[in-house]
């Protein structure tokens, strides 16, 4: 999965500005963020979609909620809320077909999102 943007980010391959780093998971700020804050927790198992988590990969994506509380409260998110987000598709917008999970906050968020 060499040409996967964010397999390469993980490898160290591509500049990004991460933000958590352990040994299943990766947070990064998102290059064009939506929000005052717009982080992107992404596992470093390379899924191309939801679709492609089985029964043995439930640590991993559970880990992903630690760590989006860890960040949500690093930064003041607790207190004011926030959202986390997942697009699964084409339909749904998602582009990078390397799952990540949208940390969005630091303004009020719309519902529905359109
Ligand atoms: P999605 O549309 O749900 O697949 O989200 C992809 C996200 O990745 C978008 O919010 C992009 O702004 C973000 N993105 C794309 N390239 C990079 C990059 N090199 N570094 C950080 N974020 C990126
Ligand atoms: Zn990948």
């Amino acid at each position: 999965m060499s040409e996967c943007l964010f397999c390469m980010i993980d490898k160290g391959d591509l500049p990004a500005e991460k933000i958590y780093d352990d040994a299943n998971i990766f947070a990064i700020k998102d290059i064009n963020p939506q929000a005052p804050i717009h982080f992107l927790v992404i596992p470093k198992k390379h899924f191309s979609t939801i679709l492609e988590i089985e029964d043995d990969d439930h640590n991993i994506i559970g880990s992903i909620y630690s760590v989006a509380n860890e960040l949500a409260r690093k930064n003041g998110l607790d207190k004011t809320g926030f959202r986390v987000v997942l697009n699964c598709g084409v339909e749904a917008g998602q582009s990078i077909f390397h799952i990540h999970y949208h940390l969005l906050g630091g303004r009020i968020l719309k519902w529905p999102p359109g």
